[in-house]
């Protein structure tokens, strides 16, 4: 029966594909025809949800512009993550959640396009010296899609910025659950003990500067999880970059302590 399941997305993945080469260019997120392929309509394109400069300058989550820039979320002061900083140039919303539901669905071919976005968020995140590392996919979830997608964007990124590309130097040897509408606790032991490091690559994860790379972050527990295991095999310091960045709750400004914000903490 998974076998079936399996056999009918590889056909429907494989279908997509080949209408990509086939057919007339179409815009990535709502199929309009365009002139080049991989790449949006003037639509999509005006609309898409660009985080600027006002976001929290650890976990990259947007803030509200008239929050003075330099500043941390109300989260992170008061539980910092484990990783130094966070980017993602995109919301994940609108244009940019069609490309992503299109990628994660087949559409590969979409990932230099996603990494070139990525790259000009944090151009020293991946130059020589610093060691890229896709957060890995649990085994069943990698025969199921085919590919890990945050593998694909960091060999792009290793392509243009001259990092090293660590492939499966981080495994994921637990499959967990999305953690988004988790509270922080379940969040915690949702990707307790989830991912460890390869042996072979526990000597140059030391001391080492790594950008880990996603597509997306949706509570920051996965790249947190992460994090947390190549700190403690030594690692420098963590940077994360994805394709693109849930905003999940309203982000108070820290002086004010909102009882939205609580409540959505302790649920
Ligand atoms: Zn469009
Ligand atoms: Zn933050």
């Amino acid at each position: 029966m998974a076998a079936t399941r399996l056999f009918v997305e590889s056909v429907k993945k494989g279908l997509g594909a080949f209408a990509d080469l086939v057919m007339p260019p179409a815009c990535l997120a709502c199929k309009t025809p365009v002139a080049t392929a991989l790449s949006l309509c003037p639509d999509c394109w005006a609309s898409l949800p660009v985080i600027g400069d006002c976001c929290c300058i650890q976990c990259g989550v947007p803030l509200p512009t008239e929050w003075q820039t330099e500043s941390h979320c109300l989260e992170c002061i008061r539980k910092p993550p484990p990783f130094t900083q966070s980017r993602a140039p995109y919301a994940y919303d609108g244009a940019a959640r069609q490309i992503m539901l299109g990628f994660k669905n087949g559409r590969a071919a979409w990932s230099p396009v996603m990494a070139r976005a990525m790259a000009r968020m944090a151009p020293e995140w991946i130059a020589p010296g610093r060691i890229l590392l896709p957060v890995p996919l649990h085994r069943w979830r990698l025969a199921r899609r085919g590919y890990n997608q945050a593998l694909l964007l960091a060999q792009q990124l290793r392509d243009m910025g001259g990092a090293t590309l660590g492939r499966d130097w981080l495994l994921r040897i637990r499959n967990t659950r999305t953690t988004r509408g988790m509270t922080r606790s379940q969040r915690q032991r949702n990707t307790a003990g989830a991912f460890r490091v390869h042996p072979a690559a526990a000597s140059r994860l030391r001391d080492a500067d790594i950008t880990l790379i996603d597509d997306v972050m949706t509570t920051g527990a996965t790249a947190a999880a992460c994090a947390r295991t190549l700190l403690r095999a030594g690692a420098r310091q963590v940077d994360v970059l994805t394709y693109a960045r849930v905003a999940a709750v309203p982000h108070a400004p820290y002086l004010d302590m909102d009882p939205i914000w609580e409540n959505h903490d302790q649920s």
